[in-house]
């Protein structure tokens, strides 16, 4: 193929120029000829009379044209306002079997996913498409949502150019011999097979400072809220700019720059209507994340220097430059040196200027702003037109930079140098911090999970210890190794909850629950540790506390718990206070106001804001003897936060602390009697080993031997006849011979997993255990995934470690009736 381009400064020159197009060899054997015509800078008039001669002249070629800057004089009009620097600039790109399809599609409000669509249809049917030019109507239609519609069409590359935010600018097209089409979106499809186009974007602006999120907006061009703060403040801030001083002359050396899909996209926001606002030309989303970024003519050279030599080795023999205004504002009259780089490379290369430039190849991409879109064309097995590219440098000969030479740096350069050294070592502090954290939260609840279910098999065969044992200094041993180990497993816990808080996967579960009795039952439980330290303890609940709750008891439990324990704990005489007050708000609302109250130590008021961060202990020098982590009050303002609640601390060195929060929840209607939800887990005492069953038989599938044995020990006393397995195939087996009334299954086993296993056994039929309850055993999973696991059949499940009291409880919840004996607890 075999491009030539003109300038002119007038309409009269282009008779001239079409008499030498038209004696070119080439004018008579291209397969098809393509010409991008941009006038520059002309009033309506003059413009239409440009586009008149146009279509008298170069009738026979497919002609895409528009009114944009499209000369590099456009430099001296911008950068000395003179603003008469009118001309035009042609492009001819001559094609040897490659051609082009020419559309307009129309455009219309809010149309733009059926134009996109349309597109992306007019795109598929063509034959061996190559890549599309795209010029919008006008300046303010979104092409974004047009772009995205492409998202499935690969490898085709998709470019284009919004152009003049001039009055009466106009685009027109039209192929040999058809009417102009204007007003519409205009779509040039190249294709052939011998044809191939490289796209790529070119920004060279780099990112400084912190990340912000767009919070609020009116709409994706009108900015409200970045950061929570009116939108205005990122230029305030970060540049000591007015917002009457926030116009685009002030802003072209440091475009906001979103990241999206790995792409960095450039925005530039003006101040808008209301106060704070920002208007952009392109669309910003609602969550994008945003940064002030700076640019430097340096580093713009060195990402262009980079594509022109990617253009040299592609060898491309035509090309054309779609270039942001805003380079020009920045590079001021290097902007010309830019440009030469390409030319060195490709000498015919025509440079359009434009308000907004559009990328989108593979899903990528999207309206840009600040870039520099390269397009460069060949047609392979053909040889470049002879005789005419003999100036232009051979493919990957020299590797150019343009960095100057002059031994004075230019105190921008240096100063932007600077920013982006500084900030570099800071964005990599923190990522360093950041990527520390997360390892050690990754640490931490892998090593508790790991800690747990050992832990929790020593504590079960101590519990036979206790149950057993008649030796009086052994029960003594025994009852340490029990308290040491419920310590030991509150911290484990702990550990793993401030780990979930931390990666945002504490989830709340609301259940029907009875407040009367889980308050009576932590008042019951902590009146005995209070009363073993000679503490007096008051307990007390008033107001209208309706009998049924909807909230998520488990947490609140955990919260109340961890104050009464701290109260207990750091209280050395005197008494603890648990009082509870409730009041209904509404039919369908009620609120508890929890207080914890005790004399104790007390807790300095420097000390008091402190208490929220985790592992912080304080005034070590009195409560050194007092066992803990430091983690309690944290997981309980964090848990309360996720229930719109908040911990109030109020106390006084030396005399005694209240801790107290306010907490609203719903009343469900229509409630059962006992509204107890069927999963509830919780354990009031630890007395167990009741349950009588000696006609009933379970089997238990567990990949952990310790585990299968701790359920045998637990339920030695039953006579409950236990089968084990320590992998599915071993389970199925067992289950194909032997009637069992439950069956309990392990989720995450080695080779065959726990879904593996009950979706076998359900698969047969005629098996004799196909109705049998099948209870899951799972670890650690989000209250959604255990539902999915009910959706999917499972009869019910049981977090690990269980406690002896939750074995017995789902054994009894699920034997068939007859079968059991014992109270239940
Ligand atoms: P832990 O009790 O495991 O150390 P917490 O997070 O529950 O951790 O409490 C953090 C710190 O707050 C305690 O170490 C203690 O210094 C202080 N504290 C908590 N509750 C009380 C209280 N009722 N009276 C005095 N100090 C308290």
């Amino acid at each position: 193929m075999f491009q030539k381009t003109y300038k002119a400064d007038s309409i009269e020159e282009i008779p001239g120029i079409a008499a030498e197009i038209h004696d070119m060899s080439v004018y008579r054997s291209a397969s098809c000829k393509v010409l991008l015509a941009w006038a520059q800078l002309w009033e309506e008039e003059s413009f239409l009379a440009f586009r008149q001669e146009i279509s008298d002249r170069f009738s026979d070629f497919t002609v895409i044209g528009s009114n944009s800057h499209s000369r590099d004089d456009i430099l001296k009009n911008i950068m000395d306002g003179s603003g008469d620097e009118m001309g035009c600039l042609l492009t001819f790109l001559f094609f040897e079997n490659s051609s082009v399809s020419l559309y307009g599609i129309k455009t219309g409000y809010r149309e733009e996913d059926r134009e996109g669509r349309e597109l992306k249809d007019l795109i598929l049917n063509t034959k061996d498409p190559k890549g599309v030019f795209l010029v919008p109507p006008d300046y303010v239609s979104s092409m974004e949502d047009v772009l995205a519609e492409l998202k499935d069409v690969k490898d085709i590359p998709v470019f284009g150019i919004k152009t003049s935010l001039h009055q009466g600018y106009k685009c027109f097209g039209y192929e040999p011999g058809k009417e102009v089409i204007e007003g519409r979106l205009l779509a040039m499809i190249f294709h052939g097979e011998s044809l191939e186009i490289r796209a790529r974007y070119n920004l060279g602006w780099t990112p400084v400072g912190k990340i912000m999120t767009v919070t609020k907006e009116e709409n994706p061009f009108f900015v409200d809220e970045i950061d929570g703060k009116e939108a205005s403040f990122v230029y305030n801030r970060y540049l000591g700019l007015r917002n009457d001083q926030i116009v685009p002359q002030n802003l072209s050396e440091f475009p906001l720059i979103i990241e999206r899909d790995g792409i960095r996209v450039s925005r530039i926001g003006i101040t808008g209507p209301k106060e704070g606002q920002l208007i952009f030309g392109a669309p910003v989303y609602l969550n994008d994340r945003i940064r002030l970024s700076y640019g430097n003519p340096d580093d713009l050279f060195m990402e262009v220097t980079e594509d022109t030599n990617d253009i040299a080795a592609f060898e491309a023999q035509a090309g054309f430059l779609i270039v942001c205004v805003n380079r020009v504002m920045l590079l001021k009259e290097r902007e010309y040196e830019e440009i030469e780089l390409y030319r060195k490379k490709l000498k015919e290369v025509a440079a359009v200027y434009g308000f907004g430039e559009l990328f989108y190849h593979n899903g990528k991409g999207g309206e840009l702003n600040s870039a520099l879109v390269s397009v460069s064309m060949k047609e392979t097995g053909i040889a470049a037109h002879a005789g005419e590219t003999e100036e232009t440098e051979q493919a990957g000969q020299t590797e150019d930079t343009a960095l100057s030479d002059t031994v004075l740096v230019p105190f921008h350069d240096r100063l932007s140098r600077m920013f982006k050294e500084m900030s570099g070592d800071l964005i990599m502090a923190v990522k360093e911090a950041e990527e520390a954290n997360r390892a050690k939260s990754v640490f931490y609840s892998a090593v508790s999970h790991e800690i747990r279910t050992p832990l929790n098999s020593i504590l079960g065969m101590n519990e036979m210890i206790l149950k057993e044992c008649g030796d009086e200094n052994i029960l003594k041993y025994s009852g340490n190794i029990k308290s040491a180990g419920k310590l030991l497993l509150q911290l484990i816990n702990d550990i793993l909850d401030t780990g979930k808080i931390e990666a945002g996967k504490m989830e709340i579960v609301p259940v029907e629950y009875n407040a009367k009795d889980m308050m009576d039952e932590l008042a019951e439980m902590i009146s005995y540790s209070a009363k073993e330290k000679g503490l007096e303890f008051v307990y007390a609940v008033n107001g209208e506390l309706p009998a049924v709750l909807y909230g998520d008891e488990k947490r609140i439990r955990q919260c109340i718990l961890n104050l009464l324990s701290n109260a207990v704990k750091y209280t050395p005489s005197g008494k603890v206070i648990f009082a509870v007050n409730a009041s209904v708000t509404d039919k369908d609302h009620a609120r508890l106001k929890i207080r914890v109250s005790d004399s104790g130590i007390g807790i300095k008021p420097e000390d008091i804001e402190k208490l929220s961060n985790p592992f912080e202990r304080v005034d070590n020098s009195k409560n050194y003897k007092v066992e803990g982590t430091g983690l309690g009050l944290n997981i309980v303002n964090r848990l309360l936060a996720l229930m719109d609640s908040k911990l109030e601390i109020r106390s006084v060195y030396g005399q005694g602390s209240q801790f107290s929060f306010e907490i609203g929840q719903e009343i469900p209607q229509d409630t059962e009697a006992d509204g107890r939800a069927g999963n509830s887990q919780s354990s009031a005492g630890n007395e167990w080993g009741d349950l009588k069953a000696e006609t009933a038989s379970i089997l238990v599938v567990d990949d952990t031997d310790m585990n299968l044995q701790l359920v045998r020990i637990l339920l030695k006393d039953s006579r409950i006849d236990i089968d084990t397995a320590l992998n599915g195939p071993a389970a199925l087996e067992l289950a194909a011979k032997k009637k069992y009334d439950i069956i309990f299954l392990d989720l995450r086993m080695p080779g065959m997993n726990g879904i593996e296993v009950f979706q076998k056994l359900k698969e047969d039929h005629d098996g004799i255990n196909i109705n049998t309850p099948v209870v899951l055993l799972t670890a650690n999973e989000g209250e959604d995934v255990r539902q999915k696991y009910i959706e999917e059949g499972f009869t019910d499940y049981m977090s690990k470690p269980f406690t002896p009291v939750m074995l017995e409880n789902m054994i009894r919840k699920h034997l068939p009736e007859g079968k059991t004996s014992g109270s239940g607890l």
